[in-house]
């Protein structure tokens, strides 16, 4: 029996919410909170017809720490779980170290003013969280989340040593649209169109935006361009799989993506410096935002499947050994389930995860936490009962770019 709040009425914060309600006997009371009630009431009302729970709904701007405290102390949850945007990770971690609650996110801060995302700022947090006995676990999605629970796995289970990580991210639906992104549009431009970065051998190597592509067979999808970037649980994997030489992160883009961005981004509409228009400050990015579909409303038609994962090279009794751990999504099938399309899906699932986790006490400790630090046993079997399962496949040679 819980009490959790969840911040944010977004894509993932619907998944979250339903996939919650499912489990009355863990989620006994849900509020969700966010900017915009309106968006919290209509995903109440999915929730009640879909499963016949009621959910609670509040209005709340996560920017304002004493707003937040006074909606956590009306609720007094066991734990918030944050699926509004990065820049309200701080001011949330901020409410719940005053009012003694637990936290949980999926995505690590990022200031609104400078396009920068790591962990830094979160992680500043772990003498308060410890010597307030609270836990903050941060990055519970599927990349971040799933992709590191897969790499903890594999050096608990699979492993003596492991030497390379890609994580490779494909997309292959189709949600009809000529430019869409599958999550808040914002971030995932300031997301890609920053420098790519990997780490190898012990230091950060930096590359231009989107300047290296391979191919990969994706299961389930097939041959996908994939675009190395930076991406943030490779900052957490490097400190917590042991006798690493090289983590990398590929996504895959379409050409109509692409040829989009760039446009874009050639005429100034991806900026974050503000511009005066007509007597008032906008921001390009913000603009461009409010044009562009909101991503929970893509899931009606979307088709096709995601297809992550991680692509590991090791040693296992003094023999080399690669293996693919992945995880195939079907768009459609999340609609058909809670209303959502693939990328919030794989999202909220391992939040809803992470939280039962947390609550169940399988996992627990005092402080600042990254997913991988826990046992990935409990959570693996969860994700093959609650709409993610995973599979291993064994490989004798990597495909040639990935060596
Ligand atoms: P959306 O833009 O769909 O939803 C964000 C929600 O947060 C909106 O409801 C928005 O309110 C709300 N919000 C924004 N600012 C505030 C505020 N100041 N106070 C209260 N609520 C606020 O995004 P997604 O659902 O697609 O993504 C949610 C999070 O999940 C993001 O942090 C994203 O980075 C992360 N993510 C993580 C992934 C992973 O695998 N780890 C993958 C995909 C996403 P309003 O409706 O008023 O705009």
């Amino acid at each position: 029996m819980s009490n959790v709040l969840i911040i944010g009425a977004g894509g993932v914060g619907g998944v979250v919410v339903n996939k919650c309600a499912q489990q009355p006997d863990i989620f006994s009371h849900i509020t969700l909170a966010s900017r915009t009630v309106s968006k919290c009431e209509e995903i109440a009302a999915g929730v009640r017809e879909r499963t016949g729970v009621e959910i609670a709904v509040e209005e709340v701007d996560a920017d304002n720490v004493p707003e937040l405290c006074a909606l956590i102390k009306k609720i007094k949850p066991d734990l918030v779980i944050n699926v509004a945007l990065p820049y309200q990770d701080l001011p949330i971690m901020d409410a719940c170290l005053e009012t003694g609650v637990n936290y949980m996110d999926t995505a690590n801060y990022e200031p609104p003013e400078e396009a920068k995302f790591e962990y830094s700022w979160q992680w500043a947090y772990q003498d308060r969280y410890q010597k307030a006995g609270l836990t903050a676990l941060l990055g519970c999605g599927f990349d971040p989340g799933v992709t590191n629970i897969y790499c903890a796995y594999a050096q608990q289970e699979l492993f003596d040593e492991i030497h390379y990580i890609d994580i490779l991210d494909c997309n292959g639906g189709d949600h009809g649209h000529a430019f869409a992104t599958n999550f808040n549009p914002e971030i995932n431009i300031r997301e890609i169109t920053q420098k790519g970065k990997y780490w190898e051998n012990g230091e950060w190597r930096e590359i231009e935006p989107m300047s290296v592509c391979h191919e990969f067979d994706y299961p389930g999808v097939g041959v996908r361009n994939s675009y190395l970037l930076y991406h943030e649980e490779e900052e957490s994997l490097v400190k917590n799989i042991r006798g690493l030489k090289r983590i990398r992160f590929w996504m895959t883009f379409g050409e109509e993506y692409i040829t989009h961005l760039r446009v874009l981004q050639n005429v100034g509409m991806t900026s974050i410096e503000p511009v005066e228009f007509e007597g008032q400050q906008i921001i390009p990015l913000k603009f461009l935002k409010a044009l562009l579909p909101d991503p929970a409303s893509l899931s009606d038609g979307y088709t096709g499947k995601t297809s992550i994962g991680c692509l590991i090279e090791g040693i296992k009794d003094g023999q080399k050994k690669i293996c693919f751990i992945y995880n195939n999504c079907d768009h459609a099938v999340c609609h058909e389930e809670v209303g959502a399309q693939a990328v919030s899906y794989t999202t909220g699932v391992p939040a809803m995860i992470g939280a039962k986790m947390l609550l169940t006490g399988q996992w627990k400790g005092a402080g600042v936490y990254n997913v991988e630090q826990f046992n990935p046993m409990p959570f693996m079997e969860e994700l093959n009962v609650r709409g993610l399962p995973w599979q291993v496949v064994w490989l004798d040679e990597k495909p040639k770019e990935f060596i």
